[in-house]
């Protein structure tokens, strides 16, 4: 099974290369660094790269014995892994992150390697014990099997944090995605007069949603909830036709507990969501997301605008500038000093990451909007607890919260969770 898998990843390797360049896949060689190997094809190319192809492995290992000594059972999967094929590069991407396996051929001497780790001796390279190293995770953390564990592949983070790639190698190989990572598009803002028939992605001004769907309220305080951005969705994304309007609360500071201003926190250690975990009706309480196809969109005039009119553009490719206003799918750019808070699935259905705004990104306001209020920090001599932001801005989240939104992948009735991070 695990073979089959491996192979479609190498064959999907070689067409890629055979499109791109007319080639096998190449690789850099180095007669100092690399050792020959029977998968090299020709001789190195005066850049320095050689072609290579993959081959079934012509040896079968037989890992009882090692398995006996060591008192341990080696997931299946990895066993089937060692015994699957030869390669020299094997890269690809689960959840838009970067996964490359470290080479196997026949130079690589599993079974000694395997010795050294079931024995406990510090790998050297990777600096774990106990640990099997299958290759590198977003560029710079290792990842592999752990020892004791179930047969889950997991990167080593930052600080001893595991994170879990998937709850076995076939399974990991099932979800890599082999090529480029879909690179996903970013906006570009101009400011404009808003138009009758408004169906494109634009922050502020009046909504452009179906007329059945009721302005929203806030389910916290129970103020309106002010409109701050619409998606249609551009050709080439999975919901191209579809659009999406945000609303949020911007009586946060004002109305709310401090735990009620940010989205309810998403179950991150669990492997599925329940459907009824995002519920819109439970799930958005300060907030509100709709999802619609863009031609039954209408410019709502029951709706006073607050936030100032700009039309968004989407620029495809990947920016990976936090201050982007908002980037639309492709890959998410977190905070550097957090975990990668990233919803899994939802009653089954994978979730891609939609879209996130920029932390210090603020909507401004048309003068006669109601400024935000925000706490007085004067308040103890004798000053009223709120006072006007003097911005003539709306946060989302408060202004210091990078916003995430997330959604599964269903075309017809995604169901949506937000997670924010903050440097603060
Ligand atoms: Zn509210």
């Amino acid at each position: 099974m695990i073979k089959e898998e491996i192979k479609r990843c190498l064959e999907k390797n070689v067409e890629m290369w055979q499109k791109e360049t007319n080639s096998l896949p190449k690789i850099s060689y180095d007669e100092d660094v690399c050792e020959w190997s029977d998968l090299f094809v020709g001789q190195p190319d005066t850049d320095g790269s050689i072609q290579w192809q993959y081959a079934p492995v012509d040896r079968i290992l037989d890992f009882s014995d090692l398995e006996k000594r060591y008192h341990v059972e080696l997931p299946v999967d990895l066993k089937d892994f060692y015994n699957a094929y030869f390669f020299l590069e094997l890269r690809g991407f689960i959840d838009n992150e970067c996964i490359s396996f470290k080479p196997l051929d026949e130079t690589v001497d599993v079974l000694d390697n395997l010795e050294f780790f079931l024995g406990g001796e510090e790998d050297e390279e990777s600096e774990t014990t106990n640990f099997i190293v299958l290759g590198l995770y977003a560029h710079k953390y290792w990842f592999g099997i752990s020892k004791f564990g179930k047969g889950q592949v997991v990167a080593l983070l930052e600080e001893g944090k595991e994170y879990v790639l998937a709850e076995s190698l076939g399974k990991l190989f099932k979800k890599l995605k082999i090529g480029s990572p879909q690179l996903g598009w970013y906006s570009v803002l101009t400011s404009a007069e808003q138009k009758h028939d408004d169906s494109g992605s634009f922050i502020g001004g009046k909504p452009c949603i179906p007329a059945t769907i009721p302005l929203p309220t806030c389910k916290i305080c129970g103020d309106p909830l002010t409109f701050f951005f619409q998606v249609a969705f551009p050709k080439g994304h999975m919901w191209e036709g579809k659009s999406l309007a945000l609303f949020f609360c911007d009586s946060t500071y004002y109305k709310h507990e401090a735990h009620d201003m940010l989205p309810p926190i998403l179950l991150r250690d669990e492997d599925d969501l329940s459907d009824n975990d995002l519920d819109p009706d439970h799930y958005q309480t300060l907030f509100r997301v709709f999802f619609f196809d863009t031609r039954d969109g209408v410019l709502r005039e029951d709706y006073q605008e607050k936030v100032r009119y700009q039309i968004i553009d989407w620029k495809e490719g990947r920016r990976r500038d936090k201050k982007v206003p908002i980037i639309l799918a492709g890959e998410p750019v977190w905070m550097e000093s957090h975990w990668r808070e990233r919803p899994r699935s939802c009653g089954g259905n994978r979730m891609e990451f939609v879209l996130q705004v920029a932390d210090y990104f603020n909507f401004e306001i048309y003068p006669n909007a109601p400024s935000e209020m925000e706490a007085n920090y004067m308040a103890l001599q004798g000053q009223p607890p709120f006072r006007p932001r003097e911005e003539n801005n709306y946060t989302l989240f408060c202004d210091f919260n990078r916003v995430f939104l997330w959604g599964t992948t269903d075309k017809q009735n995604p169901v949506f969770g937000i997670n924010v991070q903050s440097d603060v």
